[in-house]
């Protein structure tokens, strides 16, 4: 195995503070990165079917499904921008504005009922983010909508949740302990008063912030330490029927247009933040290949960013490497390969993989800009480390 013990020094990856939108696109390696955030992050079969044709007109014909539940176009051409733009605004996919789309950073449980409240507060978010005395929010600030009788986006990256506590909704900042307990129509507000205060006390630097950093130098508001947040076992993202609809994954969250024409025509979709679909309403799973319907399956435990040569940051591809480690992990272990230190595409994998100029550096239970436990390997070097940890596991 090829293995350093200093930390790498390749160039650090540009942060760039903000998340491509539809009105607001991101250039990348391979053209605009166009990035879709649908209402309630469903599509009805009309959004879905008209989506995938766009992709097919003016994109790449691989969709792919973000950490935060919306879905992406890559690879478009500035020439065929404009008539994308058109069929998104034609399809009701689109903010009337860039600022607005920008603040509209709203992760919701794929599992949202009605009944649940989740409709009447993201409905409350969205009119108060669109409202011209708007808070301004850094561009990766985001609200997690996670209503359900358990939550379920505790692990996902959000600076003010929202859940479920009994008949009323407790916000809180991420990062605190405790929160505010507040009826289900005091909930968007409240929230909105949270997003106030953390402009008000200095939580934006240079246009970026978040939530948790805040907290660190700043005590919460007296209303937001009232009741304390509860303990939640962390939700295991898996795949399978579920009441709202069968749940099912994409490799590496990519989304062929074909695919998606074929699931737009047997039910609503709801995105999900693991980078799959809950297909509403319907409880087996149609048989699609792209589709993995088993829990078993050794790519729900690998998660890679697009890399080289799509993303103009990545110091090396990350997609085979990940193929290749999928059936390798030993069992309760997950991997993330990312194309530079930024590790967009993913949090909490229990061994992170990350692209330098010379290999790949090795972070255990770590994001990928922690230091590495080990650098310069190869993808035999990676296998020989999991092959050594595999023989010393205990033995149950
Ligand atoms: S983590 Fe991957 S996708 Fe994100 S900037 Fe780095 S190489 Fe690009």
């Amino acid at each position: 195995m090829q293995s350093h013990l200093s930390p790498s020094t390749a160039s650090e990856p540009r942060i760039q503070g903000w998340c491509p939108g539809a009105l607001r696109p991101m250039p990348s390696g391979d053209g605009l990165v166009v990035r879709v955030r649908p209402t309630l992050g469903r599509l009805t079969p009309l959004q879905a079917q008209g989506l995938a044709g766009l992709a097919q007109q003016y994109a790449s014909p691989v969709l792919e499904l973000t950490s935060r539940a919306n879905l992406q176009l890559r690879g478009v051409c500035p020439d065929s921008y404009p008539d994308l733009i058109h069929g998104l605004r034609s399809l009701g996919l689109l903010d009337e504005r860039a600022d607005v789309e920008a603040r509209r950073n709203l992760l919701i449980s794929p599992f949202w009922t009605e009944a649940d409240g989740t409709p009447a507060v993201c409905e409350g978010l969205n009119h108060a983010l669109a409202d011209t005395d708007a808070p301004a929010l850094p561009g990766k600030f985001g609200f997690a909508i996670d209503l359900g009788a358990q939550a379920v986006l505790r692990s996902a990256s959000a600076d003010i949740r929202l859940e479920r506590s009994g008949d009323q909704v407790l916000v809180y900042a991420d990062g605190a302990t405790t929160g505010a307990c507040v009826p289900l129509h005091q909930a968007a507000p409240t929230a909105m008063a949270l997003a106030r205060w953390f402009v008000a006390s200095g939580g934006v630097v240079n246009g970026r912030g978040r939530m948790a950093r805040l907290l660190q130098r700043q005590a919460l508001p007296a209303p937001f330490t009232t009741t304390r947040v509860p303990v939640a076992p962390a939700h295991t993202a898996t795949v399978g029927n579920s009441a709202t609809g069968m749940v099912v994954g994409l490799e590496f969250g990519q989304l062929p247009a074909d695919t998606l024409h074929q699931l737009a025509a047997l039910a609503p979709l709801r995105i999900t933040p693991w980078r799959g679909l809950v297909l509403e309403g319907l409880h087996t799973a149609p048989n699609l290949p792209e589709l993995i319907t088993q829990p078993s399956d050794a790519r729900l435990r690998v998660a890679a960013c697009t890399g080289a040569p799509g993303c103009t940051q990545a110091l090396g591809p990350t997609r085979a490497l990940a193929r290749f480690l999928a059936p390798l992990l030993p069992a309760g272990r997950t991997a993330h390969v990312s194309g530079c230190a930024k590790g967009c595409a993913h949090h909490g994998a229990t061994l992170t993989l990350v692209a330098r100029a010379a290999g790949f550096d090795l972070i255990e239970h770590g994001t990928a800009d922690a230091a590495p436990d080990a650098t310069g390997l190869d993808a035999a070097g990676i296998a020989a480390y999991l092959e050594q940890q595999r023989l010393h596991a205990p033995h149950v």
